[in-house]
């Protein structure tokens, strides 16, 4: 089976498996004072550091959690607690179900930032509402927007967004879950308050995430218990995940120059996609992650291909994988005003660390035989 559904889960690393393995061994709480517990806290904390230096930032300010879902939880509800509730929540068109979602349930006002219909955020409708702001009115705004989306690979301008809401006061949470090992990830240079992770998107397991704070950025924890993570995530820690999703982070950064032969490759195959069935390509024209392919023919739905694709031994999937395996129409695409005809027909294709670069050339010519298998080339 060739595997291209990476953003939906990227296969385990071996360096996060042998990395398990041995912490599974060491079989101990890493909040135990005992020998057994001290060796545990060291491979947590070892793990925080590869982490860390994924991000370009200090071990101390990452808390792990159970996954990107519970990274985005915290930061929104902690932050909108701190806050005591005096924020609005603007909110990208085009994030992931766990910020959306999230965001609604935080119970204070939240606002849309609209994309553009090349799918990237309009900065000039942030700008302008950010010079509207009226902070006794309004709260503190408090951004929400992603690095990479999920289903285009389209990158988002973090940094200068960022900037603007910094300037106004307010602060900007990052969901950097498609990002890391994919493109540079640095905090510091992206301006933000709090960054989420998981770990099963580069090669680690999943169940497994982390939320970077600022040092000094208000959060309150929305979990309580036994007061680890400095408080803001009770619950023993996941020690053995927490393992691989270090080794992985570490795995993940050294083999990001082998990206670049994957986006040559990909082109190739939009390429002649293209030209030989007239797709249309989302998010073409702008930067977007090398190793992400998302396209539509009208009339093709994606369900079908998903299937036919599956059959020829290639993995791939709708435009968005969804938890019930049901196809949901994409909120990416329509935010980028794409017609339900195209947009119900987009799937998607996502390589990584054990992909080569010819296999976009399998995928490109499994799709091809599926199309005229259903007559519509
Ligand atoms: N954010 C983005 C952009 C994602 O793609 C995902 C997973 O699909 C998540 C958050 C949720 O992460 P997890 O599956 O670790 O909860």
């Amino acid at each position: 089976m060739l595997y291209a559904d990476y953003n939906a889960t990227a296969p385990v690393r071996p360096e996060a498996r042998d990395a398990m393995m041995n912490a599974l061994d060491v079989g101990a709480n890493p909040s135990s004072v005992h020998a057994p517990g001290r060796a545990a806290r060291k491979l947590l904390e070892t793990a925080r550091s590869q982490v860390s230096l994924g991000i370009g930032a200090r071990a101390q300010d990452i808390v792990f959690t159970s996954g990107g879902t519970e990274a985005n939880a915290l930061a929104l509800n902690g932050v909108v607690a701190q806050l005591e509730g005096k924020c609005t929540l603007l909110v990208s068109a085009i994030e992931h179900e766990a910020v959306m979602k999230n965001a609604g349930y935080a119970g204070v006002p939240i606002e849309t930032v609209y994309v553009t219909s090349n799918g990237v955020i309009d900065l000039d409708f942030l700008h302008d509402r950010l010079s509207k702001w009226d902070i006794s009115r309004d709260g503190t705004p408090v951004l929400a927007l992603m690095l990479a989306n999920n289903e285009t690979g389209i990158l988002q301008p973090v940094a200068e967004a960022a900037a603007m809401v910094r300037e106004a006061g307010g602060l900007t949470h990052c969901d950097a879950v498609q990002g890391l090992g994919k493109v540079m990830v640095n905090v510091n240079l992206l301006g933000v308050d709090y960054l989420a992770l998981s770990a099963h998107k580069v090669g680690g397991p999943q169940g497994v995430g982390a939320l970077w704070v600022r040092s000094g950025a208000p959060l309150k924890p929305v979990l309580f218990g036994g007061g680890q993570e400095k408080s803001l995530r009770s619950g023993t820690e996941n020690l053995t995940g927490i393992v691989g999703f270090g080794a992985a982070t570490e795995a993940a950064i050294r083999d990001m120059p082998n990206l670049q032969a994957l986006a040559t490759r990909r082109d190739r195959m939009e390429q002649k996609l293209t030209s030989e069935a007239g797709i249309t390509v989302f998010g073409a024209d702008v930067d977007r992650l090398a190793q992400t392919s998302n396209f539509a023919i009208a009339g093709f739905r994606a369900e079908t291909q998903v299937m036919a694709m599956d059959l020829a031994g290639v993995a791939v999937s709708s435009g968005s994988a969804c938890s019930s395996g049901k196809v949901k129409r994409s909120i990416v695409l329509s935010a980028m005003g794409i017609g339900d005809d195209l947009s119900d027909s987009a799937i998607r294709v996502s390589f990584g660390w054990q992909s080569t670069a010819d296999q976009f050339d399998t995928v490109a010519e499994a799709w091809l035989q599926a199309a005229r298998r259903a007559s519509l080339i």
